[in-house]
Order: structure tokens, then C-alpha cells, then sequence
């Protein structure tokens, strides 16, 4: 045997033995029935060229790894920056093992979430009995403090009203009378994880603000909005407020919750936003949201209790945080402290220290909305080109938002931005129109092998590194930290590419 208990062998390593190299071509002669190399060659070699470009973008009825995931998925994240919040999701177990698979193999931490587990019968019944037995289930064995209910695709099929459900549920006993059971609506055949965040958290506000008497005060709500760097980023959101003096409630804080300790306890729940803050945060002058496009319904939502409203594109770099910090000063009276100002300088600093290298790189840049804009935004502060920007989810006014940005320097010229896109349309942008650098999650690491441009992993979901979200990426320090990830992969490009010019110092 090639694996051996005194020696386990990583399979990159394993699956290079002889026994299993036997056998892996007796599978391919016998069963596969495989095409002859030469040929894939051809065909791979057709699928880079202009021709094969054109009809890839004329696709309509299709989607290849689309850059983007299901509503239900940013339900899930929302809810769980809630103390005590279990996710409930109405619909099919293998839905609710995705998210949660997502969530860990990200964060490397457990990510808890229960399915009302829809099989056949329910969805030609409708599943208000797996719900009557769920919420009592989740309640009884998971001692949460809230159940947040959001749906998969089967359960908005087949048309399950939340609302009833959860009020027959409750005549039921499932749960008692006065336990908060918020719920959004999730369908997963229309918008992305953003819209589930969005959906989830005027859900989750609804349930607590609708109806209540509001004393209109002087408190600053923030809405994070979905972020896979969430754990470092709410921390330094805190640490800056913090420095201002400002007091702010998170709205959704996960930074605990996916960034527990080893100490010998587990927690199923850890942090988050209480529901006594969720109370007060009713009486706030201002919510804030730092990605527009999760939070579109529920800033309307703010609005309509009688808030103040402001929307960022996602903190990153000199002018998007300064943005922040002004908005926030704005609303507070408070001022932009020195200490601020100092790390807004260091920055500026290191961006000019490297400039002989970032200038002029070109980038490709893909993920969420907010994330591709405030990305592209960055990029041409630093004198980089973007050259391709991708969103999947993103719609017209997004197209419409970033050809304004990029129109507004002249390093957005020649740009291309690709709403609606997904990434095997990328590749055949990049195959076509390369650019110097990638900028986007894991799933970007294939495009990276096919058409040779180095990735940076900067965006939700990175599954194949460690620990990246746990620094952040907003404001001042995390635009540092994401100009050394540019920078290092700008080095390690030139040092695996020179050979006169493989020098010590850069
Ligand atoms: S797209 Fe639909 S079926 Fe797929 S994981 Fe999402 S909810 Fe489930």
C-alpha cells in the first residue's frame, strides 16, 4: 500500500504512486472513453481564442461558475451576527449543509444552522409540518435566544407563506408566544447572497422595530453588510470608532462568532448584536451601510421608521474611508482624530514608497458589487489599471456606477465592466485581453492556472489560505494590508520572472 500510518502521504504526493497511476489509467482506457490529448489541446486552445470569446458572451441561457451564491447563504451570515441567533432555514437539508460548508471551509470555524428538512411529501403538501416540528426542535435542543427563518428554492416553489407558518407554529407551541421568530424570504432563483443578507436583516429589524414607539436620539447604527473579511474588519470598524469617540451599534456583528478560541469550550454562539441593542438602535439619528448593495430594503426600511440613511461601497483605501470618517463625523459632531489623520499619511506614504512598481500594473478585478467597486477605486488610487471589472450580481446601476468611477481618473480609461458575467466568461476575457493581476476569491485560482495571471485572493469565499480574514481591509490599516498582498504578488511575479534582473533590493 502507498499510504502507510508511519508515513501519511498529502495526496499530491499519494496520488503520484505507482499503484494509483495504474489505476487511474485503467480507469481512462476502460471506462472514460477519452478524447485523445491532441485533441483536448485543440479544443482548449480554441476555447482562449476571439472566436470562441464571442459566442461564450452571446450565452444566455446558461451560467458557469457564476461569482456569486444563493440568497439563503447571506441569511445565514446576517443572522448570525445576532447573540444568540440560530439560523432556521425552511427547505432542503443538502441547501443548509452547503451554507454551513461554505461558512466553516472559509472562516475554519463550525458554522451552525437547521434545516425544517422538505422532502417529497412536503413539497407536494407544503412544509408547515416540518416547521411546527422544527421551531420546536431547534428550540428545545439549541437554547437559542432568536430563530431566524430564511428559505431555500423548494419552499418558495411550492409558495410556503413564513408569515402563517410561523404563527401557526407558535399556536402550536412550538415556541412560546413572545419568542422573536424573524423571517425573510429568500428565493434563491432571483438576486445573490447579498439580497439574503439584505432580506434578512429587515427581517430581523422588522420584527423589533415595526410598531414600537421611537424616541429619536443621537446613536449611529452600522450595517457591515457581507463580508468574508468580516472578523477582521468589524474589529478595526471598532477600533476607528473607538478613536473617534464615536459610540455606534453594529447592526449584524459577526467578528466573534466566526473567530472563537481554543480553550476547551465550544460555543454555538459567541458575540453579536443583542436584542436589547437591536431595541435601542430603533432610536438611532442614523444607519449607515457600508456595502449599498446588502442593504438596499433595509436602509429604505430605516428610512421609514424616520432615521437618516448614508451608503458606502465597501471602506477600502484613501478617499472611501476618509468618506467614512467624514459621514461619521458629520452625524456625530465628533472630530477626525490625529491619530487618524496619521494613518491616513502612513498609507499614503507606503503607497508612494512602491509606486514604481504598482504604476501602471492592470488589473482584473471580480466579486460582489461594492466589493469590485471599492477594489477598482483603490487600484487607481495606487496608479494601477483596472481593466476588467465582474460582478455577476451586479445590475445596470451598478454598470452605470462604475463606468462613473472609473470615468473619474485617468486610470479607469479602457475598462471593461462586466455586469451580469460569470467567471468562464472571464476567462475568455483574460485568455483574449490579459491583464497583470487578478484580484478575487479561490474559485479564481483555475482562471489563474488557465491563463497565467497571478491571483489575489481579497474577497468571500477563500477556502485553499488561511487566515486572511482575520486582518482587516477597510479603512486606512486594512488598505495597508491589501497593498502588501498587491505588492507581494507584484515581487514574487518579478523574481519568478527575471534572471538579470533578480535583484535582492526592490
Ligand atoms: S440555489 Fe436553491 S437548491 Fe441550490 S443551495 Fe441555494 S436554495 Fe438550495
Amino acid at each position: 500500500m502507498p499510504q502507510s500510518a508511519e508515513k501519511i502521504l498529502d495526496h499530491k504526493d499519494l496520488f503520484k504512486e505507482p499503484e494509483y497511476q495504474a489505476m487511474l489509467e485503467k480507469k481512462r482506457a476502460t471506462y472514460e472513453n477519452a478524447t485523445p490529448a491532441e485533441k483536448v489541446a485543440e479544443v482548449e486552445d480554441w476555447t482562449k481564442s476571439w472566436d470562441y470569446r464571442e459566442k461564450n458572451l452571446a450565452r444566455s441561457c446558461v451560467t458557469i461558475n457564476p461569482a456569486k451564491a444563493c440568497q439563503p447563504l447571506g441569511a445565514v451570515f446576517a443572522a448570525a451576527g445576532y447573540d444568540s441567533t440560530m439560523s432556521f432555514v425552511h427547505g432542503s437539508q443538502g441547501c443548509v449543509a452547503y451554507y454551513r460548508s461554505h461558512l466553516a471551509r472559509h472562516f475554519k470555524e463550525p458554522s451552525s444552522a437547521v434545516s425544517s428538512s422538505m422532502t417529497e411529501d412536503a413539497a407536494v403538501f407544503g412544509g408547515l409540518n416540518n416547521m411546527i416540528e422544527g421551531l420546536a426542535n431547534t428550540y428545545a435542543l439549541y437554547s437559542p435566544k432568536m430563530i431566524a427563518v430564511s428559505t431555500t428554492c423548494m419552499a418558495e416553489v411550492i409558495g410556503d407563506d413564513l408569515n402563517s407558518f410561523i404563527i401557526k407554529s407558535k399556536e402550536k407551541e412550538s415556541v412560546p408566544a413572545d419568542f422573536p421568530v424573524p423571517f425573510a424570504h429568500t428565493p434563491a432563483f432571483v438576486g445573490s447572497h447579498v439580497d439574503g443578507y439584505d432580506n434578512m436583516q429587515k427581517g430581523i429589524l422588522s420584527t423589533f422595530w415595526k410598531d414600537a414607539p421611537r424616541t429619536a436620539g443621537e446613536g449611529i447604527n452600522i450595517i457591515p453588510g457581507f463580508d468574508g473579511y468580516a472578523v477582521g474588519n468589524i474589529r478595526e470598524l471598532k477600533r476607528m470608532l473607538g478613536v473617534m469617540g464615536v459610540e455606534a451599534t453594529i447592526l449584524s456583528d459577526v467578528s466573534d462568532v466566526y473567530d472563537t478560541p481554543s480553550d476547551g469550550e465550544f460555543r454555538m454562539y459567541a458575540g453579536g448584536t443583542t436584542q436589547d441593542e437591536i431595541k435601542a438602535a430603533l432610536n438611532a439619528k442614523a444607519t449607515i451601510s457600508l456595502q449599498e448593495y446588502c442593504s438596499r430594503k433595509t436602509l429604505a426600511f430605516a428610512e421609514e421608521v424616520g432615521q437618516q440613511t448614508a451608503a458606502f461601497h465597501y471602506p477600502m483605501g484613501v478617499q472611501a474611508t476618509d468618506e467614512l470618517l467624514m459621514k461619521l463625523s458629520e452625524l456625530t459632531g465628533k472630530e477626525i482624530p490625529e491619530q487618524l489623520r496619521l494613518e491616513r499619511g502612513r498609507l499614503i506614504d507606503a503607497m508612494a514608497d512602491s509606486q514604481a512598481y504598482l504604476h501602471g500594473k492592470t488589473y482584473a478585478i471580480y466579486g460582489d458589487p461594492d466589493f469590485v467597486y471599492a477594489m477598482a477605486r483603490f487600484v487607481m488610487e495606487t496608479g494601477g489599471e483596472p481593466k476588467h471589472c465582474l460582478a455577476t450580481n451586479g445590475g445596470k446601476d451598478w454598470e452605470e456606477k462604475m463606468k462613473a468611477l472609473l470615468a473619474s481618473s485617468p486610470f479607469g480609461e479602457g475598462c471593461q465592466v462586466w455586469a451580469g458575467k460569470d467567471l468562464w466568461h472571464l476567462r475568455s476575457i483574460l485568455a483574449t485581453e490579459p491583464a497583470d493581476l487578478l484580484i478575487g476569491n479561490s474559485y479564481g485560482k483555475y482562471l489563474e492556472r488557465d491563463c497565467n495571471v497571478p491571483l489575489i485572493r481579497l474577497t468571500f469565499p477563500i477556502f485553499d489560505r488561511h487566515h486572511h480574514h482575520r486582518f482587516p481591509t477597510f479603512g486606512y490599516q486594512g488598505a495597508l494590508n491589501v497593498l502588501v498582498k498587491l505588492l507581494d504578488t507584484i515581487f514574487d511575479k518579478l523574481d519568478t520572472e527575471s534572471d538579470i534582473s533578480f535583484d535582492l533590493t526592490r
